[in-house]
């Protein structure tokens, strides 16, 4: 595999400027930002340092493709230059992914299935009709189409970044983990600062935020793609073990969960466990209403949407806004939420999305 790669990291829509900044501090060469990814430059160990230590991203792949392109058989002659048998052992089958926006090749189901033709003659030979899809371990292959500018990129992920696996227990509504660290960035709180989530639900911004004190990497529990592939050279193990050894021990942490719900608590603690940080976070059932915090920041994901007693959720937020209000308070909340007959000229709001919905991040200034 040639040493410099194009790699494109995805993440939420609305966190691309998040999620560059965290790629800078991880020592990775910045190309290109868009809403909801960034193009880095680098090789099988920057794959392995965002896969292990992105705590915003969704995925990260190998761009093997990127080019203007507005006919099928130049698409397909691409695709077949890639030597894919560095990726895509002979036992793998490959799932290809298209999507297209704006562009002269429109049809979806045409680029999937040019590009998987073209993925299978690349690694066999011959006329493509060799079957390997039956392999029991699928390699993603997915192709943006933009403006007639065409990606293709090969996933070094598998499951999503956000999957860190210790989320086994959740309610209806849980915010995903990378949306959950990207909120706390995007809010400035820093380790040192008390956080409190008063509608806890199980747990997710709270055990993001111990792990990001502790500074444990989010990715150790869990294999990723590269790790299958034919030409990986990075050894995994090393890195794991490299990663544990940079995990702090022996400060002091304020961090409080507290939800109205006791399954809601149970269900926290059990992840904050799985997670290793049950040590560093306190829980409590509690309403909302019973909190008069004074320090540090406040962050909820409150319930929110049209399944919901609409009363109910409006007093929520009015508590949730209340609290936020208190002098020294600092910190926001997410939600789709109208809250627009409050007073909010000491807000500031970002549109977000939330689990394919449109929600509004609102913080405190
Ligand atoms: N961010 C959470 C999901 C929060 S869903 C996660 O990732 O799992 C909203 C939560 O608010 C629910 O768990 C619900 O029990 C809780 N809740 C609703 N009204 C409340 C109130 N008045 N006081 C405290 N918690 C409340």
């Amino acid at each position: 595999m040639a040493s410099r790669l194009s790699l494109l990291v995805s993440c939420p829509r609305g966190c691309g400027q998040i999620l560059k900044k965290e790629l800078r501090r991880l020592k990775c060469v910045t190309l290109e930002t868009t809403t909801s990814s960034v193009l880095v430059e680098g090789d099988q160990e920057t794959i392995a340092q965002i896969n292990l230590w992105s705590r915003v991203a969704n995925r990260v792949g190998v761009v093997v493709v990127d080019q203007e392109m507005t006919d099928y058989d130049a698409l397909f002659d691409a695709v077949r230059a890639v030597d894919r048998s560095q990726y895509v052992g002979q036992d793998r089958g490959v799932t290809v992914y298209a999507h297209s926006r704006s562009s002269t090749l429109q049809s979806d189901r045409t680029t999937q299935s040019i590009v998987h033709k073209a993925v299978i003659q690349s690694l066999v030979g011959g006329d493509g009709h060799r079957n390997i899809d039956d392999g029991k371990i699928r390699q993603t292959v997915s192709v943006s189409i933009l403006q007639n500018r065409v990606q293709v990129v090969v996933d070094a992920s598998g499951d999503a970044l956000y999957q860190r696996g210790y989320r086994l227990d959740t309610g209806d509504a849980p915010i995903k983990e990378n949306v959950a660290a990207a909120i706390l960035l995007s809010l400035g709180w820093s380790w040192r600062q008390p956080l409190l989530d008063p509608t806890c639900g199980s747990g997710t911004f709270l055990i993001e935020a111990a792990m990001m004190a502790i500074n444990r990497a989010p990715g150790l529990d869990r294999l990723f793609q590269c790790e299958k592939w034919p030409c990986r050279s990075v050894d995994m193990t090393a890195k794991r073990n490299d990663a544990k050894e940079k995990l702090f021990a022996g400060k002091e942490y304020i961090f409080k969960g507290s939800d109205r719900d006791m399954k809601m608590i149970a269900y926290a603690k059990a992840n904050a466990e799985r997670a290793g940080v049950a040590d560093v976070i306190s829980w409590e059932t509690k309403p909302l209403a019973d909190w008069s915090s004074r320090d540090g920041m406040v962050v909820s994901n409150p319930p929110y949407g049209l399944r919901l007693d609409q009363d109910d959720v409006a007093v929520v937020h009015e508590d949730l806004i209340y609290l936020l209000e208190k002098e020294g308070v600092r910190g926001g909340f997410i939600t789709s939420h109208d809250v627009g007959k409050m007073d909010l000229t000491k807000w500031k709001y970002e549109k977000w999305r939330n689990g394919g919905e449109e929600v509004i991040l609102r913080k405190r200034k």
